[in-house]
């Protein structure tokens, strides 16, 4: 037991940032533009999400855990809430066919 749930109040964040070449419609919306809560970044940083995978055979749109169209153009992730672009992966990729890899060579740096 025992668990610290901390809600700061419902809302909040309407704080506007000065916008930094954005290509968001106006207005605003449900798509790739939608807000991530905490709990969600912090999930996104532990699987080392990226908005472009380093692999393009393990982006998002190949991964099972995909829900194309959750997000209008971006689709949405099984593993936590919020738009995840179809170029994007993480470290939880998981291939649709279920098919492992021939040969699993780590992730090297650069
Ligand atoms: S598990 Fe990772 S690679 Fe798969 S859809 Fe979610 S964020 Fe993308």
């Amino acid at each position: 037991m025992g668990g610290v749930f901390a809600l700061a109040g419902c809302g909040g964040g309407s704080d506007n940032k000065s916008g930094a070449g954005s290509s968001a419609p106006a207005g605003g919306g449900t798509g790739c533009d939608t807000p991530i809560n905490a709990d969600s970044k912090t999930l996104r940083r532990n699987l080392q999400y990226k908005e472009k995978a380093s692999d393009p055979a393990k982006k998002c749109s190949e991964c099972a855990q995909y829900e194309a169209g959750k997000f209008g153009d971006c689709g949405g992730c099984k593993l936590f809430p919020g738009p995840v672009r179809p170029e994007g992966g993480c470290a939880s990729f998981a291939p649709k066919n279920g098919a492992a890899p021939a040969s699993a060579a780590p992730a090297g740096s650069g």
